[in-house]
């Protein structure tokens, strides 16, 4: 009987997460015999639960809120995308019973973008609302597509300058507050705030969309999110969720694990079905 490995998703809350239903999809599609559950940890714990996961014969895990910072702290060791994002969402067991920490958030989102919606980023001009974890994790793999530069803007201006400031040797970035937007124009906004999730939209001036320019909201739900709407309403070529990143940053944290690449279309399709 071939043994079945374990895998599981740490974060507060997680009743909802989707990540049990779309591991199980790839495990499945790839024949791999996986377990991979959803375990509630609060920052508290998540040190011991870390530990108890591992002793007991766990192979990986994803970390999500609030736990990203803890994963990246306990990792002992990084991929060069976790180091500079500070924050880890896939935590490997390597062979000497060490910890690799990476962050796939940011992969996923560009694959969503350019492969899944056929969106071009070299030579585009970026918007990104918000300084927070998902800011960070993004934006070392949207630097590497060669897009033209791009512009952090947040409520807490500080946040956005001190980003911009770190990331600034990986192309041209800049850090602003929502005030500073009129005038400007960009290709591609991306919404990295968290505003969605309590059905809130940052202020945006009226003709910041070039033509032809896409909108893409890093939350998702089972409607459309104020920024999604907004976009629609905009005449944005294309006004899209976070699911498809979802799905695909899992991809990713499953190709580290098994060493193979689930596809992930059907996958997405069954996503928008259930929710
Ligand atoms: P953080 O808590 O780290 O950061 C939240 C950011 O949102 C901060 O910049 C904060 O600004 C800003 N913000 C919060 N509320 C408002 C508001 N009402 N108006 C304007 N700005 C606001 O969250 P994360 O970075 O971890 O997550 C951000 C979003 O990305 C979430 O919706 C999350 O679900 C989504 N996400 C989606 C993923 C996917 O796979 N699709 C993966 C990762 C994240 P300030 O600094 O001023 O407080």
């Amino acid at each position: 009987m071939p043994q079945t490995d374990l895998y599981a998703v740490f974060g507060s809350p997680i009743k909802h997460s989707k990540s049990p239903f779309i591991h199980r999809q790839f495990a499945q599609q790839t024949q791999q015999n996986i377990d991979y559950h959803a375990q509630l940890v609060d920052a508290e714990n998540f040190d011991t639960a870390v530990e108890n996961f591992f002793q007991q014969g766990g192979k990986g895990l994803n970390c999500t809120v609030p736990l990203k910072e803890l994963a990246w702290q306990r990792a002992d060791q990084l991929s060069a995308r976790a180091e500079m994002s500070k924050a880890v969402n896939t935590l490997v067991l390597q062979r000497d019973g060490s910890l690799l920490g990476d962050n796939t958030d940011g992969i996923g989102l560009v694959t969503d973008l350019t492969q899944n919606h056929a969106i071009p980023l070299a030579g585009k001009k970026l918007l990104i609302l918000g300084a927070g974890g998902a800011t960070r994790g993004i934006l070392l793999p949207l630097q590497s597509k060669n897009v033209l530069d791009i512009t952090i803007a947040n409520r807490t201006v500080n946040k956005a300058l001190n980003l911009a400031d770190e990331f600034k040797s990986n192309g041209k970035i800049t850090g602003c507050g929502f005030d500073d937007l009129q005038n400007q124009q960009f290709d591609l906004i991306l919404n990295a705030t968290s505003a969605s999730l309590s059905n809130q939209l940052p202020p945006l001036p009226e003709n910041i969309l070039k033509p032809g320019a896409v909108c893409y909201d890093l939350a998702y739900a089972n409607e459309d999110t104020p920024f999604v709407q907004w976009g629609k309403q905009h005449q944005a070529s294309k006004s899209l969720d976070g699911l498809g990143m979802l799905v695909e940053q899992a991809a990713a944290a499953f190709f580290i694990w098994r060493g193979i690449q689930p596809e992930t279309f059907h996958v997405i399709s069954a996503l928008h079905h259930v929710t």
